[in-house]
């Protein structure tokens, strides 16, 4: 009933609270969307090797110490 409601987490809104880190770049990056899938490619360096998450969870696995910069 409710409670099952309650358990499920919430999905995490696109482009609002999700950021690309590049594994090649070492940096997170601008992405392009390949197809309909769930992939993303890099715009800086072009490889498809390309993590997504919050910029917490990001931050946290891949030791990023430096703040987002705009
Ligand atoms: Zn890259």
């Amino acid at each position: 009933m409710i409670k099952k409601l309650l358990a499920r987490k919430p999905a995490p809104k696109w482009g609002e609270s999700i950021v690309f880190y590049c594994k090649d770049c070492e940096k997170t990056v601008e992405t392009q969307q390949v197809g309909r899938k769930y992939v993303y490619k890099c715009k800086v360096c072009g490889t498809k090797n390309v993590a997504f998450g919050t910029p917490r969870s990001i931050k946290g696995f891949f030791h990023i110490e430096e703040e987002g910069k705009k």
